[in-house]
């Protein structure tokens, strides 16, 4: 039976059903019985509830999935890539409902939620074009003797992604593995799984076959089942830098081809010559969007020599922001307490707040923070080098490029960063050194659009290659190598 359509077209509080498992195109409670509230972080006010699996629910996925992905992957490439194009018409159909579910259950606002929609739909895009790359290429390699290249899929595979954003990061993964050819198994943020229950029927509505997208919804058990469970063969994992370990190591100790995206830690350099207007518009939408909780957000600025006016420049512009306007709310309230907590810290040890967000609120009664600037942080401070994931901006200052750079290498992240200067030999200089995954250059949020793949470095990573693009691709499926020989060759031996 199909879920209600979502009917929120403002921010006024509505609530929604309760995120039950999709097992073989139905929804499904959970073995467990086990549920929890979902919260809608603008309100504080409940919007349904979320079933809490465990082992025996991914066991009734796993199962679904293996019915159904051998047909599924008998179907030539250029078949299966066809379901993404409908599905790809449905999202725009259904764009505004998409956009304000995600900004229901995660708290953004509006625009950010389209945005991230938007985003979803690009990555469909890519998968549409996947067979355009796939054809795996051919050589004769000998005299009569050809190599090619199939690319089969896997087989059962899953994703498990964090509550940041609901609808795109799944989205990282799904085109690829589906036109790869395998069954997929979900397991969304157990904060933020209804966008996806609406996605779920999209691709039924766009022909997927029953069994071929399944979610299992739940926290830490079902993500364990997921990691040791051995009809799975692979497994990505988008979330913070402490789960992406943990589920590292297990799931590649129970046999799975794994890839895990970690937390962020980015630093920004801002070198005396940076465009005025254009790093502090830059640097201040890129510390609060999503309210911080983006592993692209800025949050370092490495303010290099005599760089005084950009400082003024980006806590001018961050000071227009406002709570519930231009940025979203906080995920929850545990996250509000502890972004405070580095605020604090760092207050207490001498740094100092150009602008502080502790208190301001947006238009309702749920969990918000404004935009904070911190001076003068230094290396003595949490704030200085552990992920805040919140809206809150970090001044270093440095007298030279290569002590702003010094202090991004030494992070134990390399998701993103960022030079800002007019220079182009102090771009490049800094471009080559940084040690970061994703790299902008007068950008913020550098993140790499379709087909380009996503993927931090150092700790931000776990496993091999991006999770999106062409890597995501060969993630999701195993290169199968074929020599061909027809014609009996003269100079035959026992090795032709
Ligand atoms: P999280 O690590 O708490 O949760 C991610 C997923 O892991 C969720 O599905 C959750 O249910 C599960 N999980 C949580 N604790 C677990 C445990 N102990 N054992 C097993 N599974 C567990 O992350 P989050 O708070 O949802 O998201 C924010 C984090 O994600 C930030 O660190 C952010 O930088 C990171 N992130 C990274 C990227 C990237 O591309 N590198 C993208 C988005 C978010």
């Amino acid at each position: 039976m199909a879920i209600p359509r979502f009917e929120a077209r403002s921010y006024d509080f509505m609530p929604y059903v309760d995120a039950l498992n999709w097992i073989g195109g139905q929804w499904v409670p959970s073995v467990t019985g086990r549920t929890q509230p979902l919260e809608n972080p603008r309100h504080a006010e409940i919007m349904g509830h979320v079933t809490i699996s465990g082992a025996a629910d991914v066991d009734a996925a796993v199962q679904a999935a293996k019915k159904a992905q051998p047909a599924w992957a008998e179907l030539p490439m250029r078949e299966r890539a066809q379901v993404l194009y409908r599905v790809k018409a449905l999202m725009e159909r259904d764009f505004e409902e998409l956009s304000w579910l995600v900004c229901h259950e995660n708290g953004k606002v509006i625009s950010q939620a389209q945005a991230s929609v938007a985003k979803a739909i690009e990555c469909i895009e890519n998968g549409c074009a996947l067979p355009n790359m796939a054809d795996g290429g051919g050589l004769e390699v000998s005299r009569g003797v050809e190599c090619r290249v199939i690319y089969e899929p896997v087989g059962v595979v899953a994703g498990i992604t964090p509550f940041n954003f609901p609808l795109m990061v799944p989205n990282w993964m799904l085109p690829q593995a589906l036109v790869g050819g395998n069954a997929f198994i979900l397991k969304p943020s157990e904060k933020v799984p209804q966008s996806v229950l609406r996605f779920a029927e999209l691709l039924q509505e766009a022909g997927l076959p029953d069994g071929v997208f399944n979610i299992v919804n739940g926290a830490k058990d079902a993500v364990e089942a997921i990691c040791d469970h051995p009809d799975i063969g692979a497994l990505a994992f988008v979330g913070s830098t402490k789960v992406a370990k943990l589920v590292y190591a297990r799931a590649s100790a129970a046999g799975k081809v794994v890839k895990c995206l970690g937390g962020a830690k980015n630093f920004l350099i801002v070198a005396p010559d940076a465009d005025l207007q254009l790093t502090s518009e830059n640097m201040a939408a890129s510390f609060t969007g999503c309210s911080g909780q983006r592993c692209m957000a800025a949050a370092v600025m490495v303010a290099v020599g005599d760089s005084q006016h950009l400082i003024d420049g980006v806590v001018a512009e961050s000071a227009k922001l406002r709570p519930g306007i231009d940025h979203g709310c906080i995920i929850d309230a545990d996250a509000v307490k502890r972004i405070t907590a580095y605020i604090d810290e760092a207050e207490a040890k001498g740094a100092k707040v150009l602008l502080d967000g502790r208190g301001k609120r947006g238009d309702h009664q749920g969990h918000w923070l404004g935009a904070t600037v911190l001076d003068h942080v230094t290396n003595d401070m949490r704030a200085a080098h552990e992920e805040i994931f919140g809206p809150v901006l970090c001044i270093m200052r440095v007298n030279t490029l290569d002590e702003a750079i010094a202090l991004q290498n030494a992070s134990p992240y390399g998701n993103g960063a960022a030079v800002y200067t007019q220079s182009g030999k102090v771009a490049e200089y800094c471009v080559r050194r940084l040690t970061s995954g994703m790299v902008g250059v007068n950008i913020g949020v550098p993140v790499p659009r379709e087909p380009f793949g996503f993927g931090g470095w150092k700790d931000s990573k776990f496993g091999v290659g991006d999770v999106s693009g062409w890597d995501g691709f060969r993630f999701w499926t195993r290169p199968r190598k074929v020599t061909t020989k027809w014609a009996v060759q003269k100079d035959w031996t026992w090795m032709s």
